[in-house]
């Protein structure tokens, strides 16, 4: 195997809101010098930190490392809208087939779902778990008979789900943008920089984490691997790349997962008159019926978060004027469906990159004797990110779970045409589904 340059590197924004409400945290050292290490996991999101702490429990006499380039936890995992989905949404109508593979999807969500809810609830995790379910609504009245089909899809698969508009939507919501909206159950929220935060404190004595520590280069030689980073190297006989939407700056899958850039704001918490001019309701979180639609949320502090775009944009990492621009775009969003409150109550705006597949499939691989690879979540990541995390550590270990079996039944990811033509084809796709979506985001 050649020698791979990893490029481009991560360059996040230091503006997430998520994480801007979590006390400070001293950053861990970086690599400095000649390392061997067993296990080594580059990326220090929910997939690597999963993966670092399964394989350190199983072999307590191992060394791992984790290499992350920025700080730990505040990549996708810190900036993520918070959403721990079971069902997603789907037209209905569906073949045998379809039901079949339906099916296969929602039972994977479910078990990444229970993973994170188990590890939270055992492990005293803090991070403002909401049980309340999820809503997928829409505003435009041609897009309500999309609801009326994913009901029917969820009655034929016994998922508890309620249909809801008119004043009770509105009285749910504080809003009366929505014309219909889907409620089920199933669906945890979470305040995702401090689930992060909680996977790092849950990492084993035998897990050294190395921060400000981006992989530049990675080869094999032998038997081994050799990571290379600005100012020391480690040599290991196991590597994951856990590094998402980096997956292709890596050199791995790059003909099958590819970055996508997102961008949110979320307000200050509202005030006792604000939030009564809202109907005072209890902390909610809503998807749209259309891809490109926005995605928003009231959060226990009665913050208003909204997500509305996503792109593909070189080199991945947006800057803060990049960000500014996407605010006017969440300031828009906020108004139609709070006019009562003031127009700019954001106090912080970031970006943030998802991997993305062809066919909605994720990666978990190896791809040459001691090297995995996992991620590619397609925007539903923080269950199964920590699942497939897990997982790896298992797999690392040599140890086959059914859950393994599991994962290695869904379908993998589709190949993609090269670029540029990718870059053009999912440019055109997105282009089409925010005009769809013009009036929902
Ligand atoms: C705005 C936004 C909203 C989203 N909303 C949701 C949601 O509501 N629900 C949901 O389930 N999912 C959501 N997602 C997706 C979810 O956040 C991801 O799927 C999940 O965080 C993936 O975790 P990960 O550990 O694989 O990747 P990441 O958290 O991205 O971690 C990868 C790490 O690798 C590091 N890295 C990259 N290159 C290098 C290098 N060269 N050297 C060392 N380290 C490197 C990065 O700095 C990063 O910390 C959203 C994503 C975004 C961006």
């Amino acid at each position: 195997m050649s020698r791979k340059v990893f490029s481009p590197l991560p360059a996040n924004d230091q503006t997430c809101g998520w994480t801007q409400a979590l006390p400070s945290r001293q950053p861990n050292v970086s690599l400095q010098g000649e390392q061997i290490a067993d296990f080594v996991v580059v990326g220090a999101g929910y997939t690597g930190l999963s993966a670092a702490r399964k394989f350190a429990q199983l072999n307590p006499n191992a060394k791992v490392i984790i290499l992350e380039a920025q700080r730990a936890g505040e990549g996708a995992s810190a900036r993520n809208s918070g959403y721990l989905v079971d069902s997603t949404l789907n037209d209905g109508h569906m073949s045998d087939t379809g039901l079949k593979d339906y099916r296969q999807k929602y039972k994977l969500n479910k078990v990444g779902l229970d993973c994170v809810r188990h590890l939270v609830s055992t492990k005293g995790i803090d991070c403002d778990l909401d049980e309340s379910g999820k809503f997928h609504a829409t505003a435009v009245p041609a897009h309500t008979a999309k609801l009326e089909r994913f009901s029917e899809l969820l009655t034929e698969l016994k998922l508890e789900h309620k249909m809801l508009d008119g004043a009770e939507l509105e009285g749910r919501l504080g809003t009366s943008y929505y014309r219909q909206a889907l409620w089920t159950k199933g669906g945890i929220m979470v305040q995702p920089a401090k689930l992060a935060r909680g996977y790092i404190d849950l990492l084993p004595d035998n897990v050294q984490l190395f921060e400000n520590t981006p992989v530049l280069t990675w080869r094999k030689q032998g038997d081994n691997f050799l990571v290379s980073t600005p100012l020391g190297q480690v040599k290991t006989p196991k590597l994951l790349m856990a590094v998402n939407g980096f997956m292709a700056s890596a050199g791995v899958k790059q003909n099958r997962a590819f970055p996508l850039t997102l961008t949110a704001s979320m307000t200050r918490p509202l005030t006792d008159q604000e939030y009564s001019a809202i109907g005072s309701p209890k902390p909610w979180g809503l998807l749209s019926a259309q891809a490109m639609g926005a995605t928003v949320r009231l959060t226990q502090d009665r913050r208003i978060m909204v997500r509305n775009t996503a792109e593909v944009w070189r080199p991945i990492n947006m800057t803060v004027n990049d960000i500014a621009k996407r605010k006017a775009m969440h300031c828009r969003g906020l108004q139609r469906r709070f006019p009562q409150l003031p127009v700019d109550i954001f106090d912080s705006s970031w970006s943030g990159v998802t991997c993305i597949s062809g066919n909605s499939a994720q990666v978990f691989d190896q791809l040459d004797s001691g090297l995995l690879v996992a991620g590619c979540y397609n925007g539903g990541g923080i269950g199964l990110a920590t699942l497939f995390g897990e997982q790896m550590g298992y797999r690392a270990s040599g140890q086959m779970t059914p859950h393994i079996a599991m994962i290695e039944e869904r379908p993998t990811p589709s190949t993609l045409p090269p670029q540029p033509l990718l870059r053009w084809g999912v440019r055109l796709r997105l282009m089409r589904d925010r005009v769809i979506a013009r009036k929902e985001n």
